[in-house]
């Protein structure tokens, strides 16, 4: 491969990383109105609620394995920490 060649693949292979990553969903953020309406929080020991209710156990986080931070059902278009909580957690079916 010549180096005209190799740096066009490179520059390609940077122009997709990037839309890549506009792609994924942001963070929820805990004062998002939403977030406040369910009382989100991005982790679990500051709330006062059940502490194995996190939202890995949940039955709305669509997070792989053992993902940090994931999608969830209600809030859509966004992440939320797998140690977080939120006043709409569900038990897993
Ligand atoms: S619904 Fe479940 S996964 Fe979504 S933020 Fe609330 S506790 Fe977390």
């Amino acid at each position: 491969m010549n180096r005209r060649r190799f740096l066009q693949r490179a520059a390609m292979a940077a122009a997709l990383a990037g839309l890549a990553r506009a792609e994924e969903p942001a963070l929820l953020a805990e004062d998002d109105p939403k977030a406040k309406a369910l009382h989100y929080v991005e982790d679990i020991r500051r709330s006062a609620g059940d502490q194995t209710h996190t939202c890995a156990s949940c039955g709305l986080y669509q997070g792989e394995g053992k993902s940090l931070q994931g999608p969830c059902l209600l809030f859509p278009k966004r992440l939320v920490k797998a140690s977080g909580t939120c006043s709409g957690w569900a038990p897993q079916m």
